[in-house]
């Protein structure tokens, strides 16, 4: 396992824990001062500044993208079903024009959620076949740029609206069917957050390879957790043993960033710069 005591070469800032800061300029170049190598953008903070401008800044602070988030939000009803198939491609191309390593994707739960305006739906059964069939056609598309698609299992408190991919092992059972010979073009994004719960996730770590090992990204669960979406603590703050699953990461032959991704409204009213300081500082004692 790799000594992160000593500096912060394999940090990742997703841009998400401080979007309230700053735009994603103003998030680069916090980055550079602060010797960070990498980030992993959101596509609405690249959006409001435009994307040739977000090159530019990732270039001008001697940045590289660890991933980008984020595609997917698959399900959707007849109606939506063209209009979210553009919005994927779109993605993918603006991953390519970043140069990002992989498009990070969340599903998406229920058509209602997923796609807003489709017809409401309770059959989460139909949900997922919905996604299975849409990333297999985004693959294909995906595949063309050389663009690799990163799923993301999302904890089971998000199935009604963000993903009914749940578990790594839900995720790892796609890429079997969709992509069988491990091409590369189709992984895992694994997030801590997500998976520390599971009684089963060292087992599917231990499964996950290293071609389909695509991105790690790590904060931490506080008890009580006061909201489902914005309470995430930040590394050490909480419950999760996060260098335990860096270890069985590492030992599948990860050697990409840690990205940290704190979507947090605690963390999203400290200034930018202590913010950064305190991940570096973070990620050399508790990651
Ligand atoms: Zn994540």
């Amino acid at each position: 396992m790799r000594d992160f005591s000593q500096g912060h070469e394999w940090l990742s800032i997703n841009t998400a824990t401080v979007r309230r800061q700053g735009d994603l300029v103003a998030i680069f170049e916090a980055c550079g001062r602060h010797g960070i190598r990498a980030v992993s953008p959101w596509r609405d903070q690249v959006a409001s500044v435009g994307l040739e401008r977000a090159i530019r800044a990732v270039k001008d602070n001697g940045l590289v993208l660890s991933g980008y988030c984020r595609g997917g939000m698959f399900p959707a009803d007849a109606a939506h079903s063209a209009g979210m198939r553009d919005d994927n491609c779109r993605a993918v191309d603006e991953a390519k024009a970043l140069g990002a390593p992989c498009l990070v994707l969340v599903v998406g739960g229920l058509p209602q959620f997923s796609r807003p305006g489709s017809a409401a739906s309770k059959d989460i059964f139909a949900a997922r076949e919905q996604v299975e069939a849409a990333l297999a056609d985004l693959l294909e598309y995906a595949g063309s740029l050389g663009m690799p698609l990163a799923l993301e299992p999302l904890h089971p408190m998000y199935a009604a609206d963000r993903s009914c991919v749940n578990t790594l092992s839900q995720a790892l059972d796609l890429c079997d069917r969709l992509d069988p010979h491990r091409s590369g073009r189709l992984g895992v994004a694994l997030d801590g957050y997500h998976v520390w719960w599971d009684p089963d996730v060292m087992a599917q770590i231990a499964r996950i390879g290293r071609e389909r090992l695509l991105a790690f990204h790590v904060c931490d669960w506080l008890v009580p957790t006061g909201d489902l979406l914005n309470d995430r603590g930040m590394m050490g703050d909480g419950v999760i043993d996060i260098p335990r699953l860096r270890a069985a990461v590492e030992a599948q032959g990860f050697g990409g960033f840690v990205e940290v991704e704190i979507f947090s409204e605690r963390w999203w009213q400290v200034p930018l710069d202590e913010v950064l300081a305190t991940c570096i500082e973070r990620h050399r004692s508790v990651v």
